[in-house]
């Protein structure tokens, strides 16, 4: 089966198979590492290596901490605000799409959130300039989605925001790993592992040390960073088996070279599909401006919309799944994350060619 859901996603197969083999007796110990303390000497060495290998793969400074936190993705949306702004504090979002449109609404609620630009009138195909934005000169931090996984737009480069006050800060849950970043450019870096790096149930932080410790005073302590800083991600029961697969991921990650010969593939998976896409005459539309199109989610239409579900179904069939586009936006979807092999997206064009073929 080859699986393109867009997260919970699929996984590298060895990582898979290594966690089966350790499950019912994690090195040894007669237990599995779900039924460990947190506080153990095994699950003490499994987070450390998580959080060095994580330092390796991105490049991360000992300037930078690194979280593993609870409540997904969702919940940065309010502990950005929340640690990064005072009360009345203002903040400036770029919404690129559904993802960013919910971290904008629900900042609203921590501090003074401008909303200085948005794809909407444009359905989401479009990423900015940032020369274009016109940033607040007061504005705490710049937010931005890396990767809007429903719409399928990607920033492919991030400079720094013009305010020099100002801190980038981007929601990466769907391009997380996929790519080398520049970790010195960001302030913060959040991301719901169940994509790139792990199952669901655990996101990384990566917040730069100095920002730690001014949270609001109403910041409830599971959102306050400095709580999680000061006590290595242990303050509470941790999703110990989620940052046990990540773990076993960024190894697996380093083993094939790093992150610049991941984002190789990545690209040369993500060319055959969109080349198949454009040189289908107009069969399949992806309606996203070519130079910013997503290496991880690639939405596209029929143009007999009404062949949508029979394609969707017959790639079921032939054992490719969750090909299904969003329900908010319909048409298909295929997420093709860092564990894709090349021969899933070999496999989908080929039979995109068929299909059309079939049904002219
Ligand atoms: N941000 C992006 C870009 C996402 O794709 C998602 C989920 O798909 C989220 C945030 C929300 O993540 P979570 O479900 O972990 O809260």
């Amino acid at each position: 089966i080859f699986n393109f859901a867009a997260g919970p996603a699929t996984l590298p197969e060895s990582v898979i198979l290594k966690a089966q083999a350790e499950l019912y007796n994690y090195h040894g110990s007669g237990m599995s590492i779900m039924e460990m303390s947190h506080r153990g000497k095994e699950f003490d060495a499994v987070i450390k290596k998580a959080e060095s290998d994580l330092r390796l793969l991105l490049g991360i400074s000992d300037d930078y901490a690194v979280l593993f936190l609870q409540g997904g993705a969702t919940t940065q949306f309010a502990a950005v605000p929340l640690n990064l702004c005072a009360p009345g504090d203002s903040a400036d979002f770029v919404v690129t799409g559904s993802w960013s449109d919910k971290a904008f609404k629900e900042a609203q609620k921590f501090c003074k959130a401008n909303l200085i630009w948005s794809g909407k009138s444009e359905k989401y195909t479009k990423i900015p300039a940032f020369d274009d934005l016109k940033q607040n000169p007061d504005a705490k931090f710049l937010h931005i989605c890396g990767n809007e996984t429903i719409h399928g737009v990607e920033f492919k480069n991030y400079p720094s925001p013009s305010n020099k006050n100002a801190l980038l800060v981007a929601d990466m849950s769907s391009n997380f790993c996929s790519k080398p970043v520049d970790v010195s450019k960001f302030g913060l870096i959040y991301a719901g592992a169940q994509k790139n790096v792990g199952p669901s149930g655990v996101t990384i932080a990566i917040v730069r040390k100095d920002l730690i410790g001014n949270a609001q005073p109403i910041t409830p302590v599971m959102l306050d960073y400095k709580i999680h800083a000061d006590s290595a991600s242990l303050y509470n029961t941790p999703p110990c088996f989620a940052i046990y697969i990540c773990a076993l991921v960024f190894e697996d990650l380093l083993e094939q070279g790093g992150l610049a010969g991941v984002e190789k593939k990545n690209q040369k998976k993500a060319g055959i599909l969109y080349d198949t896409i454009d040189e289908s005459n107009g069969y399949y539309v992806c309606p996203v401006e070519k130079s910013v199109r997503s290496l991880m989610n690639v939405p596209f239409t029929l143009k007999k919309s009404d062949l949508e579900k029979k394609f969707i179904e017959e790639a079921a069939k032939e054992g490719m799944v969750q090909l299904k586009g969003h329900r908010s936006v319909g048409g298909v979807r295929a997420s093709i994350y860092n564990a894709m092999p090349f021969a899933g997206v070999e496999k989908l064009v080929a039979f995109m060619k068929d299909f059309q073929a079939r049904h002219p």
